[in-house]
């Protein structure tokens, strides 16, 4: 893939979690798992191997030991693209890993836990944090949104029926990409507001399943926050940016072993697989750059994530380790599949003015109900200015500017006033002696009338305005300034950190090529020396990499099998399917039944086609058969020359239909007289359509 000028990789992490008590007590070897932080290196030991074998080194932008704090994760790899978000960016954030690995931990961590809260609850705290330290003059709309994908199907963890619906659909616009339709998201105000939303989202995920273990290793976990920060440009107008934000927590990586299964157990095995394994193909294509094809399409996570690899987003992959020696092919295959995500570019660009932003269209409706509240108070002091009969002089143009002013500022003075009046209006009415009761009725219903829209629209007013944010208020307690300080100081490490270990790679690589440039040979035997040294060292880079094609050749040769494996049970699954049908179902309701189908790529499924046309279907029921004209029933042209020759009782039963009776056969006497019948049959009973009636013999599928 081209690199252009707004192009940039997706950043790689890697983390290690400890050896759990069960994997130190099963035995003493220890992890197999080692980490050089500063280079940003993992080595792995095969334990079958032997001791010679060289070690497998893979390096990526960070890599996160076992006592690695999940702060330091965050502050290093995870806030620049919160940042990024925040300025208006696309950002995605997936966990990759075995079951059991961390995933879930580095995402959501322990909530209770300060010092191990993870990735998702920091993301919360930074988002608020910023929104309140920033200018008053910008506005912020917050809005989140939980589903998972479970057998394929995407499933909202904020609906409460969502277990007894179906899926959700994925549909493509130009504007926004991908994205889930009917989704609900949920407009937060604070900190708490979002965790709340999570927490409901995590609560449906465990309801749905039986067994929360299987059912987490198997689903794929999506929190997706959208932040639109509306501020005034250089211009005068206001812009509004839109950054969307992917947490993923996915499934487990590992191998689902699907030997011996069978049918709906079969097809679970391959959904479950389906997108992990979609999502590798996705990543091996963008990798490669070579292949102009990347399957998106073939899996809903990828579909969803399209933005995200080789898209318009900054994304960072979280992959998650194991140390113990047990999981070493697991450990290697994760490490391999990380290691290609590192070459995917993306190009992500900052989201100015969608037409699709929800705050655009929050910010017209607050002015639209601002210019109503607006209205009726200028409605109201004419009314009281009519009965006081005082300051007519009043230029009305400069009434309505201070009016707007007011309504701006002083929303709930207005309440109170309009309240007053209506008030002092009832009073009068009741007071007043001339008015008959059922006058004094109407016009004080038309009163509470008016009280409760002014009412409604005030308290809708300001529904509307205080789901939006705005910069520098008090949204959350805020931290004192020593607190601040030492957040931007622990930035400013991490961004070193990150720079030191960035310089240090590039450093390592350069020296590898340099060192011969500055060799300089005083001796022959110096010479001869130095070659071997260095023959030794590209030597053992040769069986690295010789191991290394074995490795993938037997993990080629591992897939291929097992693919096989699902081919011929599925081909056995299929072969019982149509010994069914052949057998069983009658050739002309299949035929029937085919005609009807069409396939939907979109959805992945066949449908059954209306059995008549959805725009027909009015103009059909609506209009009467022409041959019906002046006659209670369609009636042949030969009975209507009857009629109009002098109606014949006879005619009256022609139109009755002939029914085909289904009776068991006739004896042969019956049959050579129906034979004699036949023989004297007038020409026009010979093409009764009953006779001429023919099955159609379906072709085979
Ligand atoms: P996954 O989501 O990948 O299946 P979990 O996040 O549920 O795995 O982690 C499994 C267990 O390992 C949990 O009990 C978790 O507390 C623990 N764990 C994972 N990573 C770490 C870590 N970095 N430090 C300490 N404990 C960890
Ligand atoms: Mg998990």
């Amino acid at each position: 893939m081209s690199k252009n000028k707004s192009s940039e990789s997706v950043k790689v992490v890697v983390r290690c979690r400890p050896l759990n008590r069960k994997e130190e007590s099963s035995g003493p070897v220890g992890g197999i798992v080692q980490m050089d932080l500063r280079l940003g290196q993992v080595i792995l030991r095969n334990p079958r191997a032997s001791p010679s074998e060289p070690q497998k080194t893979f390096t990526f932008d960070a890599v996160y030991d076992g006592n690695s704090k999940q702060r330091d994760l965050y502050d290093e790899s995870v806030r620049p693209l919160i940042d990024s978000v925040l300025a208006g960016f696309n950002g995605t954030i997936f966990a990759y890993g075995q079951t059991g690995t961390g995933k879930t931990y580095t995402m959501q961590g322990a909530w209770l836990d300060p010092e191990k809260r993870g990735v998702i609850p920091n993301a919360f705290d930074h988002i608020f944090t910023h929104i309140s330290r920033s200018q008053s003059d910008k506005q912020y709309l917050v809005r989140a949104s939980y589903l998972e994908i479970y057998r394929e199907e995407i499933r909202d963890l904020l609906d409460p029926n969502h277990s007894s619906t179906r899926g959700l659909d994925l549909r493509e616009s130009p504007e926004t990409g991908v994205y889930v339709q009917d989704l609900t998201s949920c407009v937060c105000k604070s900190i708490k507001e979002i965790e709340e939303v999570m927490n409901v989202g995590n609560q449906a995920r465990v309801v749905g399943a039986t067994d929360m273990n299987e059912h987490s290793s198997r689903s794929h976990a999506l929190f997706l926050i959208t932040v639109e920060c509306s501020q005034p440009g250089p211009d005068g107008r206001k812009h509004i940016r839109v950054g969307r934000l992917n947490l993923v927590d996915l499934a487990g990586s590992e191998r689902q072993a699907k030997t011996g299964v069978h049918g709906e157990r079969l097809k679970e095995a391959a959904k479950i697989n389906l997108s992990l394994s979609a999502l590798g193909n996705v990543i091996s294509a963008l990798a490669d750059g070579r292949s102009g094809h990347v399957p998106y399409r073939d899996s809903k996570l990828t579909r969803l994530l399209q933005d995200s690899l080789g898209g318009n987003a900054k994304t960072v992959m979280v992959a998650t380790l194991g140390p113990a020696p047990a999981h070493y092919d697991e450990t290697l295959t994760t490490l391999r599949y990380a290691n290609r995500a590192k070459n995917i570019q993306n190009q992500p660009k900052v989201n100015e003015d969608p037409k699709d932003a929800l705050l655009r269209e929050f910010q017209k409706e607050i002015a639209r109900l601002k210019a109503q509240l607006n209205h009726r108070r200028w409605r109201s002091k004419q009314k009281k200015e009519q009965v006081d009969c005082e300051d007519w002089g009043r230029d009305s143009d400069e009434e309505m500017e201070d009016e707007e002013e007011a309504v701006e500022t002083e929303t709930d003075d207005y309440v109170k006033l309009e309240e007053q009046r209506l008030e002092r209006e009832k009073e009068a009415i009741t007071e007043d002696q001339f008015l008959l009761v059922e006058e004094k009725q109407k016009l004080l219903g038309d009163l509470r009338k008016e009280q409760e829209a002014t009412e409604q629209l005030t308290a809708k007013y300001k529904a509307m305005e205080s789901k939006l944010l705005v910069g520098g208020k008090n949204i959350m307690d805020h931290t004192n300034e020593q607190q601040k300080m030492l957040e931007v100081k622990r930035q400013e490490i991490a961004e070193q950190t990150r720079k030191e270990r960035e310089i240090q790679q590039q450093m390592l690589v350069q020296d590898e090529e340099t060192v011969e440039l500055r060799e300089t040979f005083t001796s022959l035997q110096q010479e001869v020396e130095a070659k071997t040294k260095k023959l030794k060292k590209l030597y053992s880079k040769l069986q690295c990499i010789k191991a290394e094609i074995k490795d993938m050749n037997d993990e080629h040769v591992g897939s291929r099998q097992e693919l096989e494996q699902t081919q011929n049970e599925l081909t056995r699954e299929l072969k019982f399917k149509y010994l069914i049908i052949e057998n069983f179902i009658p050739p002309e309701e299949k035929n029937k039944i085919m005609n009807r189908l069409t396939f939907d790529p979109e959805e992945d499924q066949w449908n059954f086609q209306p059995l008549v046309p959805a725009q027909s279907k009015f103009s059909q029921m609506k209009k009467r058969p022409t041959s019906a004209v002046g006659y209670k029933r369609p009636i042949s042209q030969y009975a209507r020359v009857a009629i109009a020759m002098g109606a014949h009782s006879r005619f009256r039963a022609e139109n009755i239909m002939f029914l085909e009776l289904d009776m068991c056969p006739p004896n042969p006497s019956s049959l050579d007289c129906l034979a004699e019948a036949a023989t004297n049959q007038t020409p026009s009973q010979e093409n009764s359509p009953t006779r001429n009636r023919d099955i159609h013999k379906s072709s085979s599928w």
